[in-house]
């Protein structure tokens, strides 16, 4: 199964948030197991976890953050303070992580998060080196009344005020329908999830000209063995954020290597292109 788009980007993103799943002990044997599946796919394939906080030094110390990166789920703007039961950019950053999740709809929905909160977070995160990962995305009843692209734009351009061009190089996007998240969740149509990432695209680059074209935009969303493919088939779709899918090893390694034997095919018809074979 070959995807031409595969190719449009240098890097393909695939990633998993655990939510609050997984013991340390769990955790540890995961990622052991998911480093050596890693170390077999492509260079193009940046592949990440978003473990809980209690295991992302341990599981730092055993990574090869080259092959695979670590992201925190959460924290919050100020590296210090008065803040009981929070965690900071600063902490965050001191465990060498990469990346950190913020916005996700379990955080807007059960902890009140709003755009207001993601920008201090964003601005927070890049401050402290770790490159923020914003999820987006509209509920059932926005969709219904056929706001997508009003509400995509307007947690986006929120998100993102005050972040210039050379930052913004920074940044990961992942576009998550809120009613396509979870068990409750339906997956999305992939025409769909390809009109809003053309949606997204074209704010990133409203706001970052040239820079907006390269800025990675993930889909999640009830991803699964049966439908990533047909996500990954649209111009701007460059990853995939996946929840439950990839909690087990055997589902996400069938994603992984799927997309790596597609990477690596292409890859190679694009050589053999370039030399004139
Ligand atoms: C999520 O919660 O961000 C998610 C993508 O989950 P799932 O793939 O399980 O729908």
């Amino acid at each position: 199964m070959e995807r031409q788009k595969i190719i449009k980007m240098n890097k393909i993103w695939i990633g998993t948030n655990w939510k609050m799943n997984k013991s340390l002990s769990e955790g540890i044997s995961y990622s052991k197991e998911l480093m050596k599946i890693v170390e077999q796919l492509h260079q193009d394939m940046e592949i990440f976890i978003i473990p809980s906080h209690t295991s992302l030094w341990p599981i730092k110390n055993l990574i090869d953050s080259s092959r695979l990166k670590l992201g925190a789920q959460n924290m919050h703007w100020e590296d210090e303070g008065a803040f009981t039961g929070e965690i900071s950019p600063l902490m965050l950053s001191e465990i060498g992580l990469d990346l950190v999740e913020l916005g996700h709809s379990e955080r807007r929905q059960y902890y009140n998060e709003n755009d207001i909160d993601i920008n201090k977070k964003t601005h927070a995160a890049l401050r402290n080196k770790l490159k923020p990962l914003i999820c987006i995305g509209e509920n059932l009843q926005q969709k219904n009344n056929q706001i997508t692209n009003e509400i995509i734009s307007s947690q986006l351009k929120v998100a993102l005020n005050g972040i210039n061009e050379e930052q913004a190089a920074d940044i990961l996007i992942a576009y998550e329908p809120v009613w396509a998240i979870g068990e409750a969740g339906e997956p999305a149509n992939s025409k769909y999830v390809a009109k809003v990432h053309s949606h997204i695209r074209n704010i990133l680059e409203e706001l970052y000209g040239h820079t907006g074209k390269e800025i990675p935009i993930l889909y999640g969303g009830s991803v699964n063995q049966d439908n990533f493919l047909s996500y990954l088939d649209s111009e701007d779709v460059n990853g995939l954020f996946i929840g439950r899918a990839a909690w087990d090893l055997i589902s996400f390694k069938e994603i992984l290597s799927s997309i790596n034997m597609s990477i690596q095919s292409l890859r190679k018809q694009n050589l053999s292109h370039i030399n004139g074979q």
